[in-house]
């Protein structure tokens, strides 16, 4: 590993006036599961480690009802899954944090690093995705925020500049009478990327069960997480019935672009994609007593 300079700032205003001080060779490290060995192993290079936990705006995990939920990019899934608005409201979020890793990652890392890191195969973006999440971002020239759906530029790129750092994901309130759920696929039971992922929700009109919003969205098929807008479009305005979810989930490779590699090949992705989004689904439909 190259030799590297450390700061462990206590403000976000010095966070950030160290990584603008390293001429584009700082990197933030939140949980550093990520970011560790990539430095050991070469695959990412900084002459500046910036420790971001410290800072009390990356620690904030506040439910604030009527408003939304903000994760501060340096909270630990651990601290994410107990946290009971999470559950109570955001259940994907929930199911994609107690999957990362083992109990001693996820202790560690949270879903600012999963998000920064911007690896298609992320479990804990598909969720947020789907709830509309946004990126609050602060650098040298101040704060702005964007969808997490514009996040992502590729497989580990960001749209962050080198003196940005990601302050928090907020996710809006969840509209009413919703659920979601998220599911990878890999060949053992856990410490594996997935070959595949699919994060579904689904809002619907009381009595009627007609859907007012359905959001899908997948990972480790493309560049970068996809909404699979066929899957939604094909839900949206509809009365629910396992049928239809069975139709509309045929539809979410048409928003798939896998390659195959040694976890899986383009037709076993695409084809997890169908089963992933009709499990994630049929979860969601269950949680809504739809039979
Ligand atoms: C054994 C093992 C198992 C794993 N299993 C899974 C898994 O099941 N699913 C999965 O998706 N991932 C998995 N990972 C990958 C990793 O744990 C996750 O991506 C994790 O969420 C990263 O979070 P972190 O806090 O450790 O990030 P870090 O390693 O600290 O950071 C990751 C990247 O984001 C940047 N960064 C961090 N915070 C900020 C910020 N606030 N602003 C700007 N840039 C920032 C860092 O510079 C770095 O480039 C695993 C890793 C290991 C070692």
């Amino acid at each position: 590993m190259h030799p590297f300079d450390f700061a462990s700032p206590r403000t976000l205003n010095d966070a950030v006036a160290a990584m603008a001080g390293a001429n584009g060779q700082a990197r933030a490290l939140a949980g550093g599961s990520d970011l560790i060995d990539q430095l050991r192993v070469g695959r990412r290079t900084a002459s500046l480690v910036v420790d971001i936990k410290n800072i009390p705006e990356m620690q904030r995990l506040e439910y604030v009802p009527g408003e939304g939920l903000h994760i501060g990019a340096g909270v630990s899934c651990t601290n994410v899954y107990h946290y009971a608005p999470v559950a109570e409201h955001y259940p994907s979020v929930q199911d994609s944090t107690q999957l990362i890793g083992s109990i001693q990652i996820q202790n560690r890392a949270g879903i600012g690093g999963n998000v920064c890191n911007a690896a298609p195969s992320g479990d804990t973006i598909p969720p947020l995705i789907t709830y509309g999440g946004e990126a609050h971002i602060c650098g040298s020239n101040g704060w702005r925020k964007m969808p997490l759906e514009d996040f992502f530029k590729g497989p580990g790129q960001n749209a962050l500049t080198s003196d940005e750092l990601l302050v928090e994901i907020f996710l809006p309130e969840p509209p009413a009478n919703s659920s979601g759920h998220y599911q990878r696929f890999i060949p053992r039971e856990e410490m594996d990327i997935a070959v595949a992922g699919a994060a579904s929700m689904v809002a619907v009109e009381p009595g009627t069960n007609r859907c007012t919003q359905a959001r899908v969205s997948l990972a480790s098929v493309a560049p970068t997480p996809v909404r699979a807008r066929e899957t939604e479009a094909a839900l949206e305005g509809q009365v629910l019935t396992r049928d239809l979810v069975r139709q509309a989930s045929e539809l979410a490779p048409n928003s798939a672009s896998p390659i195959s590699d040694v976890r899986g090949t383009v037709e076993y992705r695409r084809q997890l994609c169908k089963v992933l989004t009709r499990r994630t689904m049929e979860q969601c439909l269950d949680d809504l007593g739809i039979a």
